[in-house]
C-alpha cells in the first residue's frame, strides 16, 4: 500500500477549494490558496525549486538528470480546485481497506451507496483487493483532480529521492479554477517553459484523452413588439417569451441535445433563458469534436432563427456565435509522439491504454491551441463531481508508475519529436 500517496491525498481532500463560475477574483475563490500554498512548501520540503505566482500556479522544477539536459522539457499539470456542482466542505474521507466486492454505503447519508450491482456504478469491481477511497455522502471526494495533484507531488518525491529512471527537466504546475474553465486563463507558457505538457485529470486507468469537444457558444436576442396587454390586438404586440419558446422547441432535441447524444455525437444545449416579453435572451452551448459538424451546427441554430423571424413580422431575431475553444485532436494528429508515449508507457507498467475523446473541454485543449499540446491522462478517479465519487489508492501508484516510465521514453525518443504547427486546420 503506498502509504505516503494515501496519506497526501487524504490530507488535500480535506481541504475546501470549491471553485466559484460567478466570481470575478483569480483564484475564483480565496480558500483554494490554502492548498495553494500547503502544496508550494511540501514541494520544496522534498527538495524541489518551487514558485507560488501571484495568480495561484504552483511551478516545481524538477532538473533534468546528469546527460538528459537537452531531452525536451516536459510540463505535467493538475489541478487544486473542486467542482462547484456538489459540496466540497468538510470532505470526511473513508479509506476501505481491502475491498472485496459489494455495495459500499457512505454514512452520513443513507440513499448515498455505490453499488456494482447497479451497471453504472459496476467499474467499481475493478478495484477489488484494492484500498477504496469515498466521501461520507455528504460531500464529493475531490479526486477531481486532488488524485492528480497528488500523484504529482509522489512522483516529484520519487524523482528527486530516487529511485528513479533518466529523465530531462520536468516542470509540475498545479493550477487554480479548471473546473470554472479558467484554469489556466493566467498560465504564462514561457514561465512554464515545455514544449509538451501533459494534464493529470482523467478517470479510470488506461483512458488517455488527446481529443476534446470544439466549443462555441451562441447567444439569441429576440426583440418582440411591447404594448399594453389590453391592446395587444390592436398594436400586434409580438411576444418575446412565446418565440423563446417556439426556438427552443425548434431546436433538434431527439437528435442533438446532450440527453439524447453520447461518444462522438455533438449538440446544441440551452443553457439559460432570461427576459421578458419585449426582449428575451437565450444562451446556448454548441459542442462537437469535429469542426465542419460544430459549424453545421451553429448554421442550424441561426437558420431556426431566420425562420422564425420570418413567420413573425415585426420580431427581430438575432443570432451571435462565438467560438469558445478546439478539439486539440487538430493539433496533435499532426504528430501524435506525445500520445505514442504515453501509450508505450502505460504498456510498459501493464496498464492497457484506451483512447477516450472528452465530451468537453480540458485545460489542455487552451494550451494545445495556445501552442502547448497537452492531452490527458486518467488519474484512476470515477464519479466525479458527485457524492459517489471514488479512487483506488492503487489506482493512483499506478499512475505515478506510468509517469516515470514516460519520463524515461522522452529520454529514449524525444529526439523524434519535431513540435507543432500553430494552426489547426
Ligand atoms: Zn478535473
Amino acid at each position: 500500500m503506498p502509504q505516503k500517496l494515501l496519506e497526501r491525498f487524504l490530507r488535500y481532500v480535506q481541504i475546501d477549494t470549491t471553485s466559484d463560475p460567478d466570481s470575478t477574483t483569480y483564484p475564483s475563490t480565496a480558500k483554494q490558496w490554502d492548498l495553494l500554498r500547503l502544496l508550494a512548501s511540501e514541494l520544496r520540503e522534498i527538495g524541489a525549486d518551487v514558485t507560488l505566482n501571484a495568480h495561484g500556479y504552483v511551478i516545481a522544477e524538477v532538473p533534468a538528470s546528469v546527460g538528459c539536459e537537452d531531452v525536451p522539457v516536459v510540463a505535467l499539470l493538475a489541478h487544486a480546485d473542486t467542482a462547484p456542482d456538489f459540496s466540497g466542505t468538510d470532505v470526511k474521507p473513508i479509506v476501505h481497506r481491502n475491498y472485496q466486492g459489494g455495495a459500499l454505503r457512505l454514512p452520513d447519508a443513507t440513499d448515498q451507496v455505490i453499488d456494482p450491482a447497479d451497471t453504472r456504478y459496476a467499474d467499481l469491481l475493478t478495484a477489488v483487493g484494492k484500498d477504496v477511497v469515498t466521501a461520507s455522502g455528504k460531500t464529493l471526494l475531490g479526486a477531481d483532480d486532488k488524485a492528480g495533484v497528488a500523484i504529482l507531488v509522489t512522483l516529484v518525491a520519487r524523482l528527486l529521492t530516487g529511485p528513479a529512471p533518466a529523465h530531462g527537466r520536468i516542470r509540475i504546475c498545479i493550477t487554480p479554477d479548471e473546473e470554472v474553465g479558467r484554469g489556466v486563463e493566467h498560465l504564462d507558457l514561457d514561465e512554464l517553459g515545455a514544449v509538451v505538457a501533459y494534464t493529470i485529470d482523467g478517470g479510470a486507468v488506461g483512458r488517455i484523452s488527446w481529443e476534446t469537444f470544439s466549443a462555441d457558444g451562441a447567444v439569441v436576442t429576440i426583440r418582440g413588439v411591447a404594448t399594453h396587454p389590453g391592446d395587444a390586438r390592436r398594436y400586434g404586440m409580438v411576444n418575446a417569451v412565446h418565440l423563446a419558446g417556439k426556438l427552443l422547441a425548434l431546436l433538434p432535441r431527439e437528435t442533438a441535445s446532450p440527453e439524447a447524444t453520447d461518444a462522438r455525437q455533438g449538440f446544441i444545449h440551452p443553457l439559460r433563458i432570461s427576459g421578458n416579453a419585449a426582449e428575451c435572451s437565450v444562451h446556448l452551448i454548441l459542442r462537437d469534436h469535429d469542426n465542419a459538424l460544430l459549424a453545421g451546427k451553429g448554421a442550424a441554430l441561426r437558420a431556426i432563427c431566420g425562420a422564425l423571424e420570418a413567420a413573425h413580422p415585426g420580431a427581430r431575431i438575432e443570432c451571435a456565435v462565438t467560438q469558445q475553444y478546439r478539439n486539440m485532436g487538430y493539433w496533435l494528429r499532426d504528430n501524435m509522439l506525445a500520445v505514442e508515449l504515453l501509450r508505450e508507457a502505460c504498456e510498459g507498467a501493464g496498464v492497457v491504454p484506451v483512447d477516450d475523446p472528452v465530451r468537453g473541454g480540458t485545460d489542455g485543449s487552451r494550451l494545445t491551441e495556445r501552442g502547448l499540446p497537452t492531452p490527458n491522462i486518467f488519474t484512476g478517479g470515477h464519479n466525479a463531481h458527485g457524492p459517489l465519487e471514488w479512487v483506488a489508492v492503487q489506482d493512483m501508484q499506478a499512475v505515478v508508475e506510468v509517469l516515470l516510465i514516460l519520463l524515461g521514453k522522452w529520454v529514449e525518443r524525444g529526439s523524434e519529436f519535431g513540435g507543432y504547427r500553430s494552426q489547426a486546420n
